[in-house]
């Protein structure tokens, strides 16, 4: 039985979500409205959805929200006229909100490299950061995991995987850790031969086997740049060396994650693939909140199976740990330049296949900086960008 919303906290939690009109960020909303009473939203925020935004301020009242597109903003402050809702005019003053509003968790579920900059706000801010955008941590893990030892801010893991890894690591010693296995379900061209893979199209390319997503995070699986950014992330969220993480293919997508400790005994967390289980896991830290999630019948047969990962096949897994174990800028050439080429296929201008060109072009022209500083990294992110668009127009 769930506990009463007064036994459990002493008074609501207050929520920011950033992105909250995103995939992980509607899903986040359900899972409040499914726990109303111990939850006070005081702050949204999105691109350019102001009609989702708006429906979502009307119905969950929080204190403030800001759209980063100032023509949104403009139509998100005509209907949100009538209600007593802020609508914050620059991201000066949503970084300031941050300080003065009393937040016990911020949700941060923007996509890509634009997550950077709040998760150093949010941060700086001294608040807890529930994770699901695993680019900022590509982009600047170092960075990030000083700052929330500095600030005394936890960082929770919203995607699946880490989520998992989280779980397995509670009551353990990291020196206890031998290694994590990071499970990938494949996407949907795990069993395709390289030639068949250089004629996927878009639409084959935007069709998960087994999540619904938004489309940046349902391209890179399919290409397993995804495996690659979370090879990363998990180097910065549990402090590991790159030769302790392994990545392994699960179809299923049942297991999320392993770890394997110094006396060779292996935890795994299974749940249903919904992303609901790891960011209600993360709201409720470290309660385990009662869910209406599916459960496993396992009077019935259910099927795990693993299988390794062509790196030939799968050019992007092998660049993101060529990336990590060159660390400094590395990682975050290898993101942008794939930030790059996905918005190209996106748009149907780069085929699927070249994705991995792209990248390792980008990786082996790039001027390695060991130690770059957040402004640094902002303006390499930049200049990747430029210099993969030109790549991707020139091949064309
Ligand atoms: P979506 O594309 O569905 O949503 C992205 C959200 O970010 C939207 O709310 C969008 O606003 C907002 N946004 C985009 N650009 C900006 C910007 N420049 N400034 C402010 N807000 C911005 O993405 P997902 O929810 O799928 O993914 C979000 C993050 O979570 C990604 O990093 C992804 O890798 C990670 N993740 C996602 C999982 C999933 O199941 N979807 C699982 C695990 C991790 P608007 O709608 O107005 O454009
Ligand atoms: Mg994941």
């Amino acid at each position: 039985m769930n506990k009463p919303a007064a036994t459990l906290f002493h008074h609501q939690k207050g929520i920011a979500i950033f992105g909250s009109t995103g995939s992980i960020g509607r899903q986040t909303l359900e899972v409040i409205a499914q726990n109303r009473e111990l939850f006070k939203l005081k702050l949204l925020t999105a691109h350019s959805n102001h009609k989702l935004l708006a429906q979502q301020s009307i119905l969950f009242r929080p204190e403030a929200v800001y759209l980063a597109n100032p023509e949104s903003q403009i139509e998100l402050k005509k209907i949100l006229k009538p209600y007593k809702i802020r609508v914050i005019d620059h991201d000066d003053e949503l970084y300031q909100t941050l300080h003065q509003v009393d937040l016990h968790l911020v949700v941060l579920a923007i996509v890509g490299f634009a997550g950077l900059k709040p998760a150093v706000k949010i941060l700086e801010a001294g608040k807890n950061l529930a994770i699901a955008n695993k680019e900022s941590l590509v982009v600047a893990g170092k960075q990030m995991m000083d700052l929330a030892r500095k600030m005394k801010a936890q960082i929770l893991p919203i995607d699946s995987e880490h989520s998992a890894i989280f779980q397995c690591l509670m009551g353990e010693k990291q020196e206890h850790i031998e290694k994590v296995i990071l499970t990938a379900s494949g996407g949907p061209f795990l069993n395709y031969s390289s030639r068949e893979i250089e004629k996927v199209t878009l639409s084959q390319a935007l069709t998960h086997p087994t999540w619904e997503m938004g489309k940046k995070i349902t391209i890179d699986s399919a290409s397993l740049m995804n495996k690659g950014l979370e090879v990363i992330e998990a180097k910065w969220l549990f402090n590991l060396n790159p030769d302790q993480i392994d990545v392994v293919a699960h179809p299923q997508s049942l297991v999320h994650s392993m770890v394997q400790f110094t006396d060779g005994s292996v935890k795994a967390q299974m749940s249903p693939p919904n992303m609901q289980g790891p960011i209600q896991f993360a709201l409720f830290y470290p309660h385990r909140q009662m869910s209406a999630l599916t459960r496993f019948n396992f009077s019935e047969t259910i099927n795990l199976s693993f299988q390794p990962i062509d790196l030939k096949k799968f050019r992007n897994l092998a660049l993101a740990f060529e990336a990590l174990k060159k660390g400094g800028n590395m990682p975050a050439i290898l993101n942008a330049a794939n930030e790059a080429a996905v918005a190209a296929v996106l748009k149907n201008e780069l085929p699927f296949y070249k994705i991995s060109l792209i990248v390792e072009k980008i990786m082996s022209h790039a001027v390695f900086v060991l130690n770059p500083s957040l402004d640094e990294l902002e303006q390499i992110h930049f200049e990747t960008i430029i210099k993969s668009n030109e790549l991707i127009r020139s091949i064309n």
